[in-house]
């Protein structure tokens, strides 16, 4: 593992370095507020001596991140385009962006991210990260999002999105296949493992350990299938039992397995809210903490978390 990507947030090295060791096409980071106060307020925890000059730099992404305005004139391809250029120029000059490029031993590229619901347009950032020999340009990402966006389509764009981010074909199907019949494909993929959950650690928040909230995960051979962050694989999906275990034995050669074992659990306890909010009909996206105190220590530089006693 090399020493650049000890230096970036600990979620986002170890699903890089999934990618660098080819058991993912590509891993992406959404670049927002989460991802941002997740940092500063993990470089802040008592755990770790005071990181003054990357705290600076976080508090400069943030507000530079913040002060970029994007306008788009009309909802066509060329507008759209004009916007993606102008938002994309502004985006390169986060410095996190250029941390991010500068420490990925791969390839690693920022671009913007259009949505449509009931015609309104929202708009985000992703940085992607691929190895140097098998990746995308920026353009093609931008062309299928925005292709996409304008024809209201954006299934084709999830779709073209999942396998940049190595996921089976078969558990795309299964999450595009929503019917108003059956549950949410989310909810689906945890519902089978929904008991590993202890409800009642989960409010103790960055007070409580990940360990009281996931006991024990992955216990059985079907639930390292949950490998990435939003990604919900089909029920007995057995590719992506075959690619989580490759992704944790992978890990587990280079850091401290105990390590490996809570990226899992957080993982997993991550996609259990998402999906419990999609059940509920809620919206709320995970806080940095709400799965313990790991939850949060993970947004500090995977060279900081190494040096804990807990994982080394
Ligand atoms: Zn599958």
């Amino acid at each position: 593992m090399s020493d650049g990507i000890r230096r970036l947030p600990a979620f986002t090295a170890l699903s890089g370095q999934a990618v660098l060791d080819g058991h993912r096409k590509g891993a992406s980071i959404q670049l927002d507020e989460t991802y941002f106060a997740g940092q500063i307020r993990a470089l802040q925890a008592d755990e770790f001596p005071p990181g003054e000059r990357r705290l600076a730099a976080l508090r400069d992404s943030r507000e530079t991140y913040e002060s970029i305005d994007v306008e788009v004139e009309s909802l066509t391809e060329q507008h759209l385009w004009d916007a993606s250029r102008r938002f994309r120029r502004r985006l390169r000059t986060v410095p996190e962006v250029a941390h991010l490029d500068r420490h990925f031993p791969g390839h690693c590229f920022v671009v913007p991210e259009w949505l449509r619901t009931d015609n309104r347009l929202h708009y985000g950032a992703r940085v992607y990260l691929f190895r140097e020999d098998d990746a995308p340009t920026p353009e093609t990402v931008m062309q299928e999002n925005i292709a996409a966006v304008v024809a209201d389509s954006f299934g084709d764009f999830e779709r073209y999105q999942g396998r940049l981010h190595g996921y089976p074909d078969c558990c795309i199907d299964f999450y595009q296949d929503r019917s108003p019949d059956s549950p949410a494909p989310e909810w689906q993929a945890i519902a089978p493992f929904a008991d590993r959950i202890d409800e009642d650690a989960l409010g103790a928040g960055p007070a409580g350990s990940i360990d009281d909230v996931v006991p024990a995960f992955p216990d059985t051979e079907a639930e390292y299938a949950f490998f990435a962050r939003e990604f919900f694989p089909e029920p007995g999906c057995e590719t992506a039992r075959t690619k989580g275990r490759a992704v944790y034995d992978t890990l587990a050669a280079v850091v401290d397995e105990r390590l490996v074992e809570d990226y899992f659990k957080l993982t997993f306890g991550f996609n259990y809210l998402v999906a419990q909010a999609v059940h509920t009909g809620g919206n709320r996206r995970p806080t940095p903490g709400d799965l313990g105190r790991e939850d949060l220590l993970f947004y500090a530089p995977l060279g900081e978390l190494t040096t804990l006693p807990r994982y080394s």
